[in-house]
């Protein structure tokens, strides 16, 4: 397996591109918005030369990066010659359906269909193709290029093969993959999710404030953020919007959203990229936050 298309350029996909192409992969990355194509790729060389000035790759080692990944705006061209597609688009299960079943009718009967998806279900984005054996959910965790766990998500059909050669290809990108079942928040979300919106019900309750809470669970539990500080970071639209999937799924109350958490999405307060959640991402602040984040 040497060609790998991506789908979608945003905060996942151009660490997944990035992250393939640096260990060798030809990497097609695809996304229908060419300014976030663009950004995409602005982003994958500033982190390589973040890299590269910290002596972790070198000049050569980032030029080979770089010239291993193409960008299309058509999905039909952009898989041509991928054995495997990671699908890494906006959060939502119509998109994602509507685009495996693009997939299933554009690809070879044997390439691999792998979504990053945060909480939608693979069984389900598998039924929507005629090959739900080969779709595998592939959960890359933020930021790509550093963190090391792939969790790597079996449906009701996935089968062996592709659960076999989906583990051994994160290995070859020099991460750990875990391999888990497919049930809403598969693991990393199911617990993670729970403590993030219990965060938010200590401040709502007025036990303590943002960095009070952020505190104790960093020097207590030794956190390397604080939870209300991570959520900021994946997006409170994107805690609420798995919390949902969690509540949903399970209906149990243990996963209700807290009300401030549902106000601040309404607002407008995403965290990072809206640039204000339960901290200020004002342009500086924001350069300096990211700058921290990438060197711990
Ligand atoms: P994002 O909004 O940053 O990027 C999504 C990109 O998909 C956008 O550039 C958009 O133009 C593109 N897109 C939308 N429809 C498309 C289509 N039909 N074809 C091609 N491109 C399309 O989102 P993100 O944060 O990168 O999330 C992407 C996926 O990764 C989601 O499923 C999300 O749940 C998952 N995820 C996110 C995080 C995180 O921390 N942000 C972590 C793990 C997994």
């Amino acid at each position: 397996m040497k060609n790998v298309a991506v789908i979608g350029a945003g905060t996942m996909g151009n660490g997944i591109a990035h992250t393939f192409a640096q260990n060798g992969f030809k990497v097609q990355l695809i996304d229908i918005n060419d300014a976030n194509l663009k950004k995409g790729m602005a982003t994958i060389e500033s982190n390589l030369n973040r890299m590269l000035s910290k002596g972790s790759i070198n000049e050569e080692q980032k030029e080979a990066t770089l010239a291993n990944i193409a960008t299309y705006s058509n999905l039909n061209e952009g898989i041509e010659y991928a054995s495997l597609v990671v699908e890494a688009a906006t959060e939502n299960i119509d998109l994602k359906c509507s685009i495996f079943k693009q997939l299933d009718e554009m690809c070879p009967e044997d390439t691999i269909l792998a979504t990053n998806t945060s909480s939608i279900s693979i069984t389900k984005i598998g039924a929507s193709t005629s090959r739900p054996d080969k779709v595998i959910g592939m959960h890359f965790m933020n930021p790509v290029p550093i963190m090391k766990l792939v969790e790597i998500i079996r449906g009701y059909n996935t089968s062996d093969d592709t659960t076999k050669t989906i583990m051994e290809l994160s290995e070859k990108l020099q991460k750990v993959p875990v391999e888990v079942n497919d049930y809403p928040g598969f693991v990393a979300n199911r617990i993670l999710m729970p403590m993030i919106n219990e965060s938010i019900e200590t401040l709502y309750n007025g036990v303590a404030g943002v960095k009070e809470i952020d505190t104790v669970m960093k020097l207590g539990m030794a956190h390397p953020m604080g939870p209300l500080q991570l959520a900021d970071f994946i997006g409170l639209d994107v805690c609420l919007s798995i919390l949902h999937v969690m509540y949903d799924g399970f209906k149990n109350p243990k996963y209700a959203p807290c009300p401030l958490l549902v106000n601040m999405v309404q607002a407008g307060k995403l965290g990072v990229k809206s640039g204000e959640g339960f901290y200020d991402y004002s342009e500086s602040k924001k350069a300096e936050k990211i700058s921290k984040m990438f060197s711990s």
